[in-house]
């Protein structure tokens, strides 16, 4: 039978022979655990399988912990338990909700965006049943999967042609290898970008087939450092948007239109990698300036690349927007179907675009952008309430109040800029380094709920932005779970 399979023989390596463990010799085995109770009830819902999995990691923990501590005991009613809780720990989804409360709105480590309703919903339709992926129902044949997504970038973005792709690295790969392999492609020094550590442009350029031609200095590059380049016979000009940085003081850039009419006046294409990538001004909701991607166009830029999970709001994607001839050929390139979109993901950002031809309510429908929009008092509103919860919750030690605070964009977008908000903040008794551990321990007693809360540790407090709680029942209904006791 497989009880007897050798992972689930008792580790009798792990025994020291000069110091025989009763208790471990006592250890029920596999054949007992699996005809008792809660076995026999978790076999019945979950199957032979997973709960026989569940009972042999449970054995070797317990024979690790009696190994280690040869005077401990384990009750029988403590192995079931156990078992228990392994059969639902390998049953939980390792991905889960989440409760952003960082300050960072769009964060890359918590997913990005979260999608409009409207998106979920077509996700949901896409994933459940056949849909009409690559099928053209009018002519009853195959048709192709960007067309559903292509009229309305281009409608949204003025733009001639687009094609979309996984992610906007995907993107500014496939730009690169479809017009630049194996010739060179000057870039300023001053944008010279990575991004997350894993996106880097030199790197994502040597990968493309690409050289890169580095064109002037870190703090300043002009028109005639790229007009000295151009004997190189590049194959386009790349510019990247300095998303996560900002190079301040004695500084010179050259100006989009300019590099457009040097690129145009030597017949080669001018491609801006825009990273955040807005459709809208993001002025009219209150917030600092982002150049948008119709404004790439106005300067010039034959190509744009834009993410579709940053400031537009919408599932991951990569968007090549531009001229017909240099959409077409990088169409034509056979890596663009390694990095192609699945059914889903054009279903969410089929229901992301068509939002935006309502541009009047994208404050309420693209929540994102409501995150971003939310004025300071309604943060304030949620704070004080979360704030009164959790100081009656909180034991004496700590201390919990609303305080003001600053939230990012994130991803890159206006690194410089800080959006005022609203948090709660807990402070705990003692000095510097007993405080700091009992931050942390705060910190992740909030992770440790059933939907974890991620905050901040910062200026010696715990830090609870409340721009991003949309619901603050989710976190409030939680905070009989929280556990203090490390925080006190
Ligand atoms: C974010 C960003 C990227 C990478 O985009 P992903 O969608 O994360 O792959 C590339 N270039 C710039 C300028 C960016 O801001």
């Amino acid at each position: 039978m497989n009880e007897h399979t050798p992972q689930a023989g008792p580790a009798l390596d792990k025994l020291s022979p000069d110091r025989p463990s009763s208790a471990l010799a006592a250890l029920p085995g596999v054949d007992r655990l699996m005809t008792v109770d809660p076995a026999l009830d978790l076999v019945a819902i979950h199957g032979r399988t997973c709960v026989l999995n569940a009972v042999r990691t449970v054995l070797d923990t317990c024979r690790d912990i009696l190994t280690s501590n040869p005077d401990r005991a384990i009750a029988e009613e403590d192995i079931y338990q156990r078992i228990d809780r392994q059969v639902a720990d390998d049953l939980a989804h390792s991905l889960k909700p989440v409760i952003n409360l960082t300050g960072t709105v769009i964060h890359t480590n918590l997913g990005r965006s979260p999608l409009p309703e409207s998106a979920i919903d077509a996700m949901a339709a896409a994933a459940r049943q056949p849909v009409n992926l690559e099928y053209d129902l009018v002519a009853g044949k195959r048709g192709d999967r960007d067309s559903h997504l292509e009229d309305r970038i281009c409608r949204l973005t003025g733009a001639e042609a687009a094609t979309v792709v996984n992610n906007n690295a995907a993107a500014v790969l496939l730009v690169l290898n479809s017009l630049a392999n194996r010739r060179g492609v000057p870039v300023s020094r001053g944008e010279l970008v990575e991004i997350g550590g894993s996106f880097r442009l030199p790197d994502i350029m040597r990968r493309a087939g690409a050289r890169l031609i580095e064109v002037g200095t870190t703090n300043r590059t002009h028109l005639k450092d790229f007009e000295s380049v151009m004997a190189d016979r590049p194959a386009l000009v790349l510019k990247a948007h300095t998303s996560n940085y900002a190079v301040v003081g004695f500084t010179a850039s050259v100006a989009e239109q300019a590099l457009a009419e040097l690129c145009h006046s030597h017949g080669i294409p001018f491609c801006i990698d825009l990273g955040s990538g807005t459709v809208v001004d993001l002025q009219k909701f209150g917030l600092p300036h982002e150049p948008t991607v119709q404004e790439a166009f106005s300067n010039g830029a034959d190509l744009v690349t834009f993410s579709g999970d940053k400031l537009l709001g919408g599932p991951q994607a990569g968007i090549v927007a531009g001229r017909r001839d240099l959409v077409e050929r990088i169409k034509r390139n056979p890596m663009r179907r390694a990095l192609r979109l699945d059914k889903v993901t054009i279903a969410a950002l089929d229901a992301v675009l068509t939002l935006y031809q309502t541009p009047e309510r994208l404050a309420e429908t693209v929540p994102s952008l409501r995150n971003l929009a939310r004025p300071v008092p309604e943060i304030e509103e949620t704070a004080k309430a979360v704030a009164t919860a959790l100081a009656s919750a909180a034991p004496s030690s700590v201390r919990v109040e609303t305080a003001p605070c600053f939230s990012q964009i994130g991803s890159g977008a206006l690194p410089t800029e800080a959006l005022p908000s609203m948090a709660v903040r807990l402070t705990v008794e003692g000095g510097k380094k007993a405080s700091g551990s009992r931050l942390r321990a705060l910190s992740a007693a909030f992770r440790a709920l059933p939907v974890p809360v991620i905050g901040r540790i910062g200026e010696g407090a715990f830090w609870l932005d409340m721009r991003c709680l949309d619901d603050p029942d989710s976190l409030l209904e939680q905070l009989v779970r929280l556990d203090w006791s490390e925080a006190t």
